[in-house]
């Protein structure tokens, strides 16, 4: 039966990763008895955890080998703690006792600071909400919750208002982790049955940031243990700031009581930002990097780039390594030539906008282009619409069908095909669909 094991370990490597693998399976001790086989674990935690991630992939893995179905359960054996993991740092540094005033959980990036944030209408609210909570921690907006979408600054202004929070009181216990760090650490804690030190690690700050909390949606062990750290610490008037992708309400699978705690306090959204901001944003990060940017740059990237402040500092990145890379100073020829690829993946634009435009072009309306109706005129924008809808919006065949007047996704595919021959040995119709898709994509990419 040790062999079978042997020969399983390997497959289930595959399967379930080298993390998960070197964390849940190596440790399992195989045995065996007349009625199966027997996994050994150490505690009643290991043992839920395999039983409803693992268990499936073990006893088809072992059948596939065994050549035959296997009988396979798990018990505790009380004897044996769990190995170390390796990789795991939490493990090796103990927590330290609650009286020394030194725990800090989690890292903060050195230049995410309020002086690097760019304000503006789009940030106001939140920026200000962040600015007072550092100012009286645990005292109004508790808990602050900031959401937004990807990329425009939650965990840049949560890292700034602990920078402050620890300037203002460099002893502060402060824990700034994403919720997904928060979940680790206790799998890790409850796997090593040291929750005695998960809970006096948490409860015994004096704030606790915890960014993404959206991460906890589904994760219901984790939110019970959450809902429990945030009543112990907001009970003791500590503070407490929470980021999200959405809304508290708006989270799928939070937990209602959850939900009404986070609702409790302050939330303040996170827009993405007007043009204005988003020049200023790349003046300041440009300066940042001494390098120097002018105008006319500023703007090409803050109306192309695409909507988050991430994608913007890419596209600046990328202006930037362009111009080091040739040894010359960024002009607005280079800049552009630099974004070009980008503005090729930025959002394409929708099979509306692609239907307006053609028939514009072709002096017809919208609803012609729709319709069965089928003059050779009509057919012939049709089809290069349905082409164009395919190439610049970049829409599914049936999706296509759908939206031009719910016909068949094969009528799509055929146009596809005829717009795509016909392009090769009309050279008008080439020029056209150039043109048509240039203006689409820059219109897109506005
Ligand atoms: P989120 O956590 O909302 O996904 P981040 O905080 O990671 O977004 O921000 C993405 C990038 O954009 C970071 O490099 C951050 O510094 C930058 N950024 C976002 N908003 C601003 C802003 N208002 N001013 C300056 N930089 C910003
Ligand atoms: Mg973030």
């Amino acid at each position: 039966m040790a062999e079978l094991w042997s020969a399983a370990l390997p497959l289930l490597r595959q399967q379930v990763g080298e993390r998960n693998f070197v964390t849940w399976i190596e440790p399992i001790r195989c045995t065996s008895n007349t009625s199966g086989v027997e996994l050994e674990v150490p505690n009643r935690f290991f043992q839920e955890w395999i039983t409803r991630h693992f268990l499936n992939a073990i006893r088809s893995t072992l059948a596939a080998v065994a050549g035959e179905p296997c009988a396979v359960r798990t018990v505790i054996n009380e004897g044996w703690s769990a190995p170390p993991l390796p990789p795991l740092p939490a493990r090796r540094e103990p927590a330290p006792p609650p009286a020394r005033r030194t725990a800090k959980i989690g890292h903060l990036v050195a230049h995410y600071t309020f002086e690097t944030f760019v304000v503006g209408d789009a940030n106001q609210v939140a920026y200000q909400a962040a600015i007072a909570v550092a100012e009286a921690p645990g005292r109004r907006f508790n808990p602050l919750f900031l959401h937004g979408g990807v990329g425009l600054g939650k965990t840049h202004l949560a890292n700034a208002l602990a920078h402050e929070l620890l300037k203002r009181n460099p002893r502060q216990r402060l824990a700034s982790l994403s919720a997904e760090s928060f979940m680790n650490s206790l799998i890790t804690s409850l796997r090593q049955d040291q929750m005695a030190q998960f809970r006096d690690r948490f409860r015994h700050v004096d704030a606790l940031i915890l960014d993404d909390v959206q991460f906890l949606a589904g994760k219901e062990r984790t939110q019970e243990e959450f809902f429990h750290t945030f009543n112990s610490l907001y009970g003791g008037g500590k503070q407490i700031v929470l980021t999200s992708d959405k809304a508290p309400a708006a989270i799928a699978g939070l937990e209602q009581r959850l939900k009404s705690r986070f609702e409790g306090g302050l939330i303040a959204d996170i827009h993405p930002p007007t043009l204005a901001m988003r020049v200023e944003i790349v003046r300041q990060k440009a300066a940042a990097l001494a390098c120097s940017l002018p105008e006319e740059v500023a703007w090409l990237l803050a109306r192309t780039a695409g909507a988050s402040v991430r994608e913007l500092e890419g596209a600046l990145t990328r202006v930037l390594a362009a111009a080091t890379l040739r040894g010359v100073a960024v002009t607005m020829e280079l800049a552009q030539q630099a974004l070009r690829p980008l503005a090729r993946q930025g959002a394409p634009a929708s099979v509306e906008l692609v239907q307006e435009a053609v028939s514009r072009h072709f002096k017809i309306s919208v609803a012609d282009l729709k319709s069965h109706r089928r003059e050779r005129s009509l057919t012939h924008a049709r089809q290069l619409a349905m082409y164009l809808s395919r190439v610049v919006a970049d829409a599914s065949f049936p999706a296509i069908a759908e939206k031009f007047g719910g016909r068949d996704h094969s009528t799509v595919m055929h146009a596809v095909r005829v717009v795509e021959e016909r392009r090769t040995g009309d050279p008008a119709l080439a020029d056209l669909i150039v043109s048509l898709e240039g203006s689409l994509r820059s219109r897109s990419a506005a």
